[in-house]
Protein backbone atom coordinates (compact mmCIF):
# COMPACT_ATOMS: atom_id res chain seq x y z
CA UNK A 1 0.00 0.00 0.00
CA UNK A 2 1.04 3.12 -0.74
CA UNK A 3 2.98 6.12 1.77
CA UNK A 4 0.64 8.52 3.53
CA UNK A 5 1.61 11.91 3.93
CA UNK A 6 1.16 14.32 7.14
CA UNK A 7 1.94 17.73 6.64
CA UNK A 8 2.37 20.36 9.05
CA UNK A 9 0.74 23.71 7.86
CA UNK A 10 0.63 25.20 10.75
CA UNK A 11 1.63 24.41 14.93
CA UNK A 12 4.99 23.31 13.77
CA UNK A 13 7.40 24.34 16.81
CA UNK A 14 4.65 26.94 17.87
CA UNK A 15 1.54 27.53 20.13
CA UNK A 16 -1.63 28.15 17.73
CA UNK A 17 -2.97 27.81 14.21
CA UNK A 18 -3.00 24.59 14.42
CA UNK A 19 -3.45 22.80 11.01
CA UNK A 20 -2.14 19.30 9.87
CA UNK A 21 -2.94 17.80 6.26
CA UNK A 22 -3.11 14.45 5.89
CA UNK A 23 -3.14 13.14 2.70
CA UNK A 24 -2.64 9.41 0.50
CA UNK A 25 -2.64 9.30 -3.25
CA UNK A 26 -6.12 9.69 -3.75
CA UNK A 27 -7.76 12.39 -1.11
CA UNK A 28 -6.52 15.13 1.64
CA UNK A 29 -8.28 15.85 4.42
CA UNK A 30 -7.23 18.35 7.04
CA UNK A 31 -6.97 18.44 10.90
CA UNK A 32 -8.33 21.94 12.17
CA UNK A 33 -7.30 25.31 10.13
CA UNK A 34 -6.78 28.21 13.18
CA UNK A 35 -4.78 31.12 13.72
CA UNK A 36 -2.02 32.62 16.14
CA UNK A 37 -1.73 36.13 17.32
CA UNK A 38 1.18 38.76 17.16
CA UNK A 39 0.25 40.96 19.53
CA UNK A 40 -3.01 41.81 18.37
CA UNK A 41 -2.63 41.07 14.49
CA UNK A 42 -3.54 37.33 13.59
CA UNK A 43 -1.43 34.92 11.62
CA UNK A 44 -2.59 32.38 9.24
CA UNK A 45 -1.45 28.76 8.42
CA UNK A 46 0.06 27.74 5.05
CA UNK A 47 -2.14 27.57 1.89
CA UNK A 48 -3.76 24.78 1.09
CA UNK A 49 -6.22 24.29 -2.22
CA UNK A 50 -9.49 24.29 -0.68
CA UNK A 51 -11.30 22.40 -4.06
CA UNK A 52 -8.12 19.46 -2.99
CA UNK A 53 -9.61 18.86 0.18
CA UNK A 54 -11.97 16.09 1.01
CA UNK A 55 -13.01 16.80 4.21
CA UNK A 56 -12.34 18.96 7.03
CA UNK A 57 -11.96 17.75 10.81
CA UNK A 58 -12.60 20.68 13.64
CA UNK A 59 -11.18 19.77 16.95
CA UNK A 60 -12.33 22.07 19.02
CA UNK A 61 -13.95 25.69 19.15
CA UNK A 62 -10.96 27.85 20.02
CA UNK A 63 -9.55 29.98 17.34
CA UNK A 64 -6.42 28.78 17.20
CA UNK A 65 -7.88 25.58 15.88
CA UNK A 66 -11.07 26.75 14.33
CA UNK A 67 -10.38 30.75 13.40
CA UNK A 68 -8.76 30.36 9.87
CA UNK A 69 -11.25 27.23 8.52
CA UNK A 70 -14.20 29.77 6.62
CA UNK A 71 -11.08 31.19 4.83
CA UNK A 72 -11.51 27.64 3.09
CA UNK A 73 -15.28 28.32 1.82
CA UNK A 74 -14.65 31.45 -0.21
CA UNK A 75 -14.70 28.88 -3.03
CA UNK A 76 -14.84 25.85 -2.21
CA UNK A 77 -18.04 23.27 -0.60
CA UNK A 78 -15.94 21.12 2.06
CA UNK A 79 -17.80 18.91 4.39
CA UNK A 80 -17.03 20.03 7.18
CA UNK A 81 -16.94 17.43 10.71
CA UNK A 82 -17.32 18.90 14.14
CA UNK A 83 -19.31 17.91 17.04
CA UNK A 84 -22.48 20.22 17.08
CA UNK A 85 -21.18 21.69 20.43
CA UNK A 86 -18.02 22.85 18.43
CA UNK A 87 -19.37 23.94 15.45
CA UNK A 88 -22.08 26.35 18.13
CA UNK A 89 -19.25 27.56 20.07
CA UNK A 90 -17.16 28.50 16.77
CA UNK A 91 -19.90 30.40 15.49
CA UNK A 92 -19.71 32.59 18.02
CA UNK A 93 -16.01 32.84 18.66
CA UNK A 94 -14.90 33.58 15.09
CA UNK A 95 -18.05 36.13 14.97
CA UNK A 96 -16.38 37.96 17.56
CA UNK A 97 -12.87 37.79 15.73
CA UNK A 98 -14.61 39.50 13.03
CA UNK A 99 -15.34 42.17 15.00
CA UNK A 100 -12.25 42.71 16.88
CA UNK A 101 -9.36 41.81 13.91
CA UNK A 102 -12.01 42.11 11.18
CA UNK A 103 -9.32 44.46 8.98
CA UNK A 104 -6.86 42.10 9.27
CA UNK A 105 -9.24 38.51 8.44
CA UNK A 106 -9.52 37.73 4.70
CA UNK A 107 -12.96 36.38 4.95
CA UNK A 108 -16.36 37.79 5.98
CA UNK A 109 -19.70 36.74 7.23
CA UNK A 110 -20.64 34.83 4.42
CA UNK A 111 -17.42 32.27 4.63
CA UNK A 112 -18.35 31.72 7.77
CA UNK A 113 -22.31 30.73 6.73
CA UNK A 114 -20.86 28.57 3.98
CA UNK A 115 -18.54 26.93 6.42
CA UNK A 116 -21.32 26.52 8.65
CA UNK A 117 -23.72 25.32 5.92
CA UNK A 118 -21.55 22.67 4.75
CA UNK A 119 -21.44 21.05 8.76
CA UNK A 120 -21.83 17.40 9.26
CA UNK A 121 -22.03 16.92 13.11
CA UNK A 122 -20.52 14.10 14.27
CA UNK A 123 -20.31 12.28 18.14
CA UNK A 124 -18.06 10.79 20.26
CA UNK A 125 -17.77 7.56 20.12
CA UNK A 126 -18.22 8.14 16.37
CA UNK A 127 -16.50 5.77 13.63
CA UNK A 128 -16.77 8.14 10.04
CA UNK A 129 -16.40 6.95 6.95
CA UNK A 130 -14.85 8.22 4.41
CA UNK A 131 -15.70 6.55 0.77
CA UNK A 132 -13.06 3.93 0.97
CA UNK A 133 -10.07 5.49 1.97
CA UNK A 134 -10.51 6.76 5.08
CA UNK A 135 -12.32 5.42 8.83
CA UNK A 136 -11.84 8.63 11.67
CA UNK A 137 -12.94 8.16 15.04
CA UNK A 138 -14.07 11.03 17.04
CA UNK A 139 -13.29 10.62 20.85
CA UNK A 140 -13.52 12.99 23.74
CA UNK A 141 -10.57 15.21 24.01
CA UNK A 142 -11.55 16.82 27.69
CA UNK A 143 -10.25 20.00 27.02
CA UNK A 144 -13.49 22.21 26.30
CA UNK A 145 -16.79 21.86 25.92
CA UNK A 146 -16.86 19.86 22.54
CA UNK A 147 -13.33 19.31 22.44
CA UNK A 148 -12.63 15.89 20.40
CA UNK A 149 -9.46 13.94 19.55
CA UNK A 150 -9.16 11.92 15.96
CA UNK A 151 -7.99 8.65 15.09
CA UNK A 152 -7.58 8.73 11.29
CA UNK A 153 -7.61 5.18 9.59
CA UNK A 154 -5.47 5.15 5.91
CA UNK A 155 -4.25 2.84 4.08
CA UNK A 156 -3.77 0.27 6.81
CA UNK A 157 -1.78 2.99 9.04
CA UNK A 158 -3.73 4.28 12.14
CA UNK A 159 -2.67 8.06 12.96
CA UNK A 160 -3.85 9.63 16.44
CA UNK A 161 -4.34 13.24 16.82
CA UNK A 162 -4.74 14.78 19.59
CA UNK A 163 -6.19 18.21 19.09
CA UNK A 164 -5.63 19.87 22.51
CA UNK A 165 -6.36 17.57 25.21
CA UNK A 166 -6.58 17.01 29.30
CA UNK A 167 -6.98 13.59 30.50
CA UNK A 168 -7.71 14.85 33.74
CA UNK A 169 -11.23 15.32 34.97
CA UNK A 170 -12.38 19.20 35.98
CA UNK A 171 -15.28 20.12 37.77
CA UNK A 172 -16.98 20.94 34.11
CA UNK A 173 -15.54 18.03 32.10
CA UNK A 174 -14.51 14.98 32.07
CA UNK A 175 -10.66 13.88 31.21
CA UNK A 176 -10.34 12.65 27.78
CA UNK A 177 -11.16 9.20 26.82
CA UNK A 178 -8.50 7.03 26.35
CA UNK A 179 -10.06 3.54 26.48
CA UNK A 180 -9.86 1.21 23.76
CA UNK A 181 -7.71 3.42 21.67
CA UNK A 182 -6.01 -0.17 20.02
CA UNK A 183 -3.07 -0.02 18.29
CA UNK A 184 -1.20 3.59 16.99
CA UNK A 185 1.24 3.90 14.10
CA UNK A 186 1.62 7.47 14.24
CA UNK A 187 0.58 10.16 17.20
CA UNK A 188 0.47 13.60 16.55
CA UNK A 189 0.52 15.23 19.83
CA UNK A 190 0.29 18.68 21.17
CA UNK A 191 2.81 19.87 23.40
CA UNK A 192 1.53 23.24 24.99
CA UNK A 193 2.84 22.27 28.74
CA UNK A 194 5.62 19.20 27.84
CA UNK A 195 8.32 20.79 30.28
CA UNK A 196 5.65 22.70 32.67
CA UNK A 197 3.92 20.75 35.61
CA UNK A 198 0.28 21.90 36.73
CA UNK A 199 0.00 22.12 40.47
CA UNK A 200 -2.89 19.54 42.27
CA UNK A 201 -6.26 21.32 40.60
CA UNK A 202 -7.53 20.72 44.47
CA UNK A 203 -5.04 23.33 45.18
CA UNK A 204 -6.10 25.46 42.80
CA UNK A 205 -10.13 25.47 44.19
CA UNK A 206 -8.50 25.21 47.47
CA UNK A 207 -6.26 28.40 47.16
CA UNK A 208 -8.60 30.77 45.17
CA UNK A 209 -11.59 30.08 47.96
CA UNK A 210 -9.46 31.15 50.39
CA UNK A 211 -8.48 34.20 48.90
CA UNK A 212 -12.03 35.08 47.72
CA UNK A 213 -13.12 34.87 51.24
CA UNK A 214 -10.13 36.84 52.50
CA UNK A 215 -11.27 39.68 49.88
CA UNK A 216 -15.16 39.58 50.39
CA UNK A 217 -15.13 39.27 54.25
CA UNK A 218 -12.87 42.80 54.10
CA UNK A 219 -15.38 44.33 51.90
CA UNK A 220 -14.18 43.84 48.84
CA UNK A 221 -14.67 43.18 45.29
CA UNK A 222 -13.19 39.84 42.94
CA UNK A 223 -12.44 40.29 39.69
CA UNK A 224 -12.01 37.09 37.53
CA UNK A 225 -10.66 37.73 34.13
CA UNK A 226 -11.55 34.21 32.43
CA UNK A 227 -11.74 32.85 28.90
CA UNK A 228 -14.96 33.00 27.66
CA UNK A 229 -15.48 28.99 26.68
CA UNK A 230 -14.72 26.87 29.35
CA UNK A 231 -12.48 28.61 31.99
CA UNK A 232 -15.85 30.80 32.86
CA UNK A 233 -18.13 28.35 33.62
CA UNK A 234 -15.31 26.28 35.32
CA UNK A 235 -14.80 29.14 37.70
CA UNK A 236 -18.73 29.22 38.04
CA UNK A 237 -18.81 25.54 38.97
CA UNK A 238 -15.99 26.01 40.91
CA UNK A 239 -17.91 28.49 43.17
CA UNK A 240 -20.69 26.36 43.69
CA UNK A 241 -19.09 23.46 44.69
CA UNK A 242 -17.37 25.01 47.52
CA UNK A 243 -20.78 26.77 47.71
CA UNK A 244 -19.86 29.89 47.64
CA UNK A 245 -22.80 32.61 49.11
CA UNK A 246 -21.83 36.18 48.04
CA UNK A 247 -22.89 37.61 45.16
CA UNK A 248 -21.63 36.26 41.44
CA UNK A 249 -22.00 37.76 38.29
CA UNK A 250 -21.23 36.74 34.62
CA UNK A 251 -20.51 39.28 32.15
CA UNK A 252 -19.41 39.38 28.41
CA UNK A 253 -19.36 36.09 26.03
CA UNK A 254 -19.14 34.00 28.95
CA UNK A 255 -23.16 34.49 28.62
CA UNK A 256 -23.72 33.52 25.42
CA UNK A 257 -21.93 30.36 25.89
CA UNK A 258 -24.23 29.20 28.80
CA UNK A 259 -27.13 29.95 26.74
CA UNK A 260 -25.13 27.13 24.09
CA UNK A 261 -24.54 24.73 27.12
CA UNK A 262 -27.41 24.80 28.42
CA UNK A 263 -28.49 23.32 25.47
CA UNK A 264 -25.71 20.29 25.60
CA UNK A 265 -26.48 19.20 28.84
CA UNK A 266 -24.71 15.72 27.96
CA UNK A 267 -21.11 17.07 27.04
CA UNK A 268 -20.67 18.28 30.74
CA UNK A 269 -19.83 16.08 33.72
CA UNK A 270 -22.35 17.30 36.42
CA UNK A 271 -24.48 19.55 34.29
CA UNK A 272 -26.88 19.56 37.68
CA UNK A 273 -24.20 21.52 39.13
CA UNK A 274 -24.47 24.29 35.89
CA UNK A 275 -27.84 24.26 36.90
CA UNK A 276 -27.59 25.16 40.90
CA UNK A 277 -25.20 27.69 40.17
CA UNK A 278 -27.30 29.12 37.28
CA UNK A 279 -30.11 29.98 40.25
CA UNK A 280 -27.98 32.15 42.33
CA UNK A 281 -25.95 33.45 38.72
CA UNK A 282 -26.47 37.42 38.40
CA UNK A 283 -26.23 37.41 34.30
CA UNK A 284 -25.05 40.66 33.60
CA UNK A 285 -27.50 42.42 30.58
CA UNK A 286 -26.88 46.14 30.98
CA UNK A 287 -25.04 48.79 32.71
CA UNK A 288 -27.26 49.12 35.38
CA UNK A 289 -26.27 45.41 36.41
CA UNK A 290 -22.35 46.42 36.11
CA UNK A 291 -22.71 49.29 38.39
CA UNK A 292 -24.70 46.75 40.94
CA UNK A 293 -21.81 44.33 40.31
CA UNK A 294 -19.45 46.98 41.53
CA UNK A 295 -21.84 48.59 44.45
CA UNK A 296 -21.44 45.44 46.69
CA UNK A 297 -19.10 42.57 48.13
CA UNK A 298 -19.41 40.76 44.75
CA UNK A 299 -17.45 37.79 42.48
CA UNK A 300 -17.05 38.89 38.97
CA UNK A 301 -16.58 36.71 35.82
CA UNK A 302 -15.74 38.41 33.07
CA UNK A 303 -13.89 38.04 29.32
CA UNK A 304 -11.26 38.58 27.79
CA UNK A 305 -8.91 36.54 30.50
CA UNK A 306 -6.07 38.25 29.47
CA UNK A 307 -7.24 41.67 29.72
CA UNK A 308 -7.41 41.71 26.43
CA UNK A 309 -10.63 44.17 26.10
CA UNK A 310 -13.99 43.23 26.80
CA UNK A 311 -16.07 43.49 30.31
CA UNK A 312 -13.01 42.49 32.08
CA UNK A 313 -11.14 45.06 31.21
CA UNK A 314 -13.56 47.98 32.35
CA UNK A 315 -14.15 45.67 35.59
CA UNK A 316 -10.51 45.88 35.90
CA UNK A 317 -10.17 49.78 35.87
CA UNK A 318 -12.82 50.09 37.87
CA UNK A 319 -11.61 48.49 40.89
CA UNK A 320 -7.80 49.28 40.02
CA UNK A 321 -6.92 51.46 42.78
CA UNK A 322 -9.25 49.68 45.66
CA UNK A 323 -6.88 47.82 47.83
CA UNK A 324 -9.71 45.87 49.38
CA UNK A 325 -10.57 44.43 46.08
CA UNK A 326 -8.57 41.69 43.89
CA UNK A 327 -7.92 40.29 40.51
CA UNK A 328 -7.34 36.82 40.08
CA UNK A 329 -6.04 35.79 37.01
CA UNK A 330 -7.14 31.96 36.39
CA UNK A 331 -5.50 31.22 32.47
CA UNK A 332 -2.59 32.04 31.01
CA UNK A 333 -1.13 35.09 30.29
CA UNK A 334 0.85 35.36 27.09
CA UNK A 335 3.30 38.15 26.16
CA UNK A 336 2.52 41.53 25.62
CA UNK A 337 -1.28 41.31 26.75
CA UNK A 338 -2.27 43.56 29.45
CA UNK A 339 -2.63 40.73 31.91
CA UNK A 340 0.60 39.50 31.65
CA UNK A 341 1.77 43.40 32.03
CA UNK A 342 -0.34 43.39 35.20
CA UNK A 343 1.36 40.60 36.80
CA UNK A 344 5.06 41.44 35.24
CA UNK A 345 5.17 45.24 36.19
CA UNK A 346 1.48 45.58 38.66
CA UNK A 347 0.36 48.19 35.98
CA UNK A 348 -2.45 48.54 33.57
CA UNK A 349 -3.05 50.75 30.25
CA UNK A 350 -4.68 53.87 30.64
CA UNK A 351 -4.44 53.77 34.93
CA UNK A 352 -1.90 56.01 36.36
CA UNK A 353 0.49 54.56 38.92
CA UNK A 354 0.54 51.10 40.53
CA UNK A 355 -2.46 48.78 40.38
CA UNK A 356 -3.55 48.61 44.43
CA UNK A 357 -5.55 45.71 44.18
CA UNK A 358 -4.38 42.68 45.15
CA UNK A 359 -2.93 40.60 42.22
CA UNK A 360 -2.84 36.84 41.84
CA UNK A 361 -2.73 34.31 39.55
CA UNK A 362 -3.73 30.77 39.23
CA UNK A 363 -2.80 27.36 36.89
CA UNK A 364 -6.18 26.85 36.00
CA UNK A 365 -5.16 24.98 32.42
CA UNK A 366 -7.47 22.96 30.57
CA UNK A 367 -4.65 21.30 28.41
CA UNK A 368 -2.61 18.26 29.81
CA UNK A 369 0.81 19.24 32.11
CA UNK A 370 3.80 17.60 31.82
CA UNK A 371 3.29 14.71 33.64
CA UNK A 372 -0.32 14.03 32.40
CA UNK A 373 0.75 13.97 28.54
CA UNK A 374 4.00 11.63 29.03
CA UNK A 375 1.61 9.29 30.85
CA UNK A 376 -1.04 9.84 27.63
CA UNK A 377 1.74 9.39 25.30
CA UNK A 378 2.70 5.96 26.78
CA UNK A 379 -0.31 5.00 26.72
CA UNK A 380 -0.86 5.21 23.22
CA UNK A 381 2.88 4.22 22.56
CA UNK A 382 2.80 4.68 18.18
CA UNK A 383 4.10 1.72 16.99
CA UNK A 384 6.55 4.21 14.34
CA UNK A 385 6.64 7.81 15.56
CA UNK A 386 4.97 11.14 17.57
CA UNK A 387 5.07 13.82 16.12
CA UNK A 388 4.92 16.86 18.30
CA UNK A 389 3.06 19.97 17.66
CA UNK A 390 1.46 23.35 19.26
CA UNK A 391 4.10 23.62 21.26
CA UNK A 392 7.14 26.09 21.67
CA UNK A 393 10.37 24.34 20.59
CA UNK A 394 12.33 25.18 23.46
CA UNK A 395 10.09 23.61 25.68
CA UNK A 396 9.80 20.39 23.53
CA UNK A 397 13.95 20.81 23.35
CA UNK A 398 14.06 20.61 26.70
CA UNK A 399 11.71 17.64 27.08
CA UNK A 400 13.70 15.75 24.53
CA UNK A 401 16.22 13.49 25.90
CA UNK A 402 13.95 12.49 28.27
CA UNK A 403 11.35 11.17 26.10
CA UNK A 404 14.04 9.89 23.60
CA UNK A 405 15.78 7.76 26.29
CA UNK A 406 12.16 6.67 27.48
CA UNK A 407 10.52 6.18 24.32
CA UNK A 408 11.49 3.46 21.44
CA UNK A 409 9.62 5.33 18.63
CA UNK A 410 10.89 7.77 16.62
CA UNK A 411 10.42 11.90 18.24
CA UNK A 412 10.00 14.26 15.45
CA UNK A 413 9.55 18.01 15.96
CA UNK A 414 8.96 19.30 12.41
CA UNK A 415 8.48 23.25 11.30
CA UNK A 416 5.64 24.16 9.69
CA UNK A 417 5.86 23.45 5.59
CA UNK A 418 7.80 19.83 6.66
CA UNK A 419 5.86 16.87 5.55
CA UNK A 420 6.56 13.45 6.98
CA UNK A 421 6.06 10.64 5.14
CA UNK A 422 4.75 7.29 6.65
CA UNK A 423 4.97 3.99 5.06
CA UNK A 424 2.34 1.39 6.22
ZN1 LIG B 1 -7.74 24.79 22.83
ZN1 LIG C 1 -4.84 25.09 20.93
Amino acid sequence: MNEVNITILGGGREVGRAAILVSNSEKKILLDYGVIFEEDKPLFPLHVRPKELSAVFLSHAHLDHSGAVPLLYINAKIPLFTTELTAELSELLIRDFLKISGYYVPFEHNELSQMLSNLNCIRYGEDLQLDDDYVVSVRDAGHIPGSSYFIIDVNGLRILYTGDINPSDTVLLKGADLGKIGDIDVLISESTYISYEHPEREYCEKTLIEILEEVLEKGGKVLIPAFSVGRSQEILLVLEKYDIEYPIFIDGMARGVIEILVRHPECLRDYRLLERALEKTLIVKDWSDRKKALDMPSIIIAPAGMLKGGPSLYYAKKIAKDPKSAIIMVSFQAPYTPGRHLLETGLLPEISGKVKARIEWLDFSSHAGRRQLLETIRKISPRKSCIFVHGDYRAVKEALPELEQEYDFEILVPRNGETISVKP
